[in-house]
């Protein structure tokens, strides 16, 4: 629509800018065709082993390196995208290049490890998804075990069924599911088991709320237990201190990811981590007491 308008495209949404500032629109603008222009790119933050401190796996985590604004965070454009529907061609170009940069890993000599792919509601809506899935898979030659999706509660709570399904489709293909913060949606107990998740990630606020007593965290540590009565395995985001490090590792939690072990990277130093992981080597040398 916007290109049509041209450069006077502004006046055109003169009547929308109650509901949506006039900085997003430029940024929905800008937006359209940054894949095409390649400013896209995923950058890769570790999840390492509670017990060992040894890297398991990553989260793929978008950005977009904007040509004069610099690098943006998600949070800032993925609402954008939501808005506008671009999330859908966005999120499509997420898998396909997380299954590409896993085969270049693998070719170059590396060991690849999972990479979590977060999906959006809409994405999840989309009748295509199983097939795009299995044709990144395919066209990349990666196998279904190193991908991953991280889905909110609130997303598959929003229509059960097809979540259900599209799940369904997804786990019998090979590729793990994971539960993206969990703690703080809307969800039912009852369902953990039936949308075969593998993986429950503790909200990031979860872990804040274990301070250096440790005599916070007590949501934490039930998430924890809940998930392992099922047979889930934990994660643990946003660990940045020691503190939390200890608690969740003492009180069982399987991985661990935040500041305290490694930012969010490009594909090029993440590399460099994957090569390090051969020789045994922790991302965090301190020794769990
Ligand atoms: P998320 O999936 O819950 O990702 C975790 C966020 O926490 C990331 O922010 C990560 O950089 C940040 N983080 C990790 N460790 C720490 C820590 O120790 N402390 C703090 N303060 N933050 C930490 P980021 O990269 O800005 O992403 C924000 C959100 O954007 C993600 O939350 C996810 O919901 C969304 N997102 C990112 N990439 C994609 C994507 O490819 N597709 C979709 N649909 N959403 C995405
Ligand atoms: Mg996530
Ligand atoms: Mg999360
Ligand atoms: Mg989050």
């Amino acid at each position: 629509r916007a290109k049509q308008e041209g450069r006077n495209g502004f006046q055109f949404y003169a009547q929308d800018m109650n509901r949506t500032s006039l900085g997003d629109l430029l940024l929905e603008n800008q937006l359209r065709g940054a894949i095409e222009r390649g400013e896209l790119e995923l950058h890769y933050q570790p999840k390492v082993c509670a017990q060992s401190g040894q890297l398991e796996s990553a989260e793929a985590l978008l950005r977009w390196r904007h040509p004069e604004l610099g690098l943006i965070a998600p949070g800032r454009f993925i609402p954008v995208a939501e808005e506008s529907g671009l999330i859908v061609v966005i999120g499509e170009w997420v898998i396909r290049e997380t299954c590409r940069q896993l085969a270049a890993w693998s070719e170059a000599g590396l060991n690849p490890v999972p990479i979590a792919v977060n999906l959006s509601a809409q994405q999840l809506c989309q009748p295509e998804l199983t097939t795009q899935v299995a044709q990144a898979l395919a066209k990349s030659g990666v196998s279904a075990n190193l991908l991953e999706f991280e889905l909110t509660e609130t997303m598959l709570m929003r229509d059960i069924d097809r979540s259900l399904s599209t799940l369904g489709h997804l786990r019998e293909m090979g590729v793990s599911l994971a539960i993206d913060d969990f703690g703080t949606g809307y969800s039912s107990l009852s369902y953990l088991q039936q949308f075969q998740v593998q993986v429950l990630k503790i909200d990031r606020s979860f872990v804040n709320d274990i301070r250096v007593r440790g005599a916070d965290g007590k949501i934490a540590a039930a998430i924890i237990a809940l998930a392992h009565s099922l047979g889930i395995k934990v994660v643990a985001e946003g660990v940045e201190t020691e503190a939390q490090h200890r608690f969740l590792t003492r009180h069982g939690c399987d991985l661990l990811q935040g500041y305290l072990f490694s930012r969010p990277q490009p594909a090029a130093s993440f590399a460099q981590q994957l090569a390090t992981q051969h020789s045994g080597a922790r991302l965090l040398s301190t020794s769990i007491p």
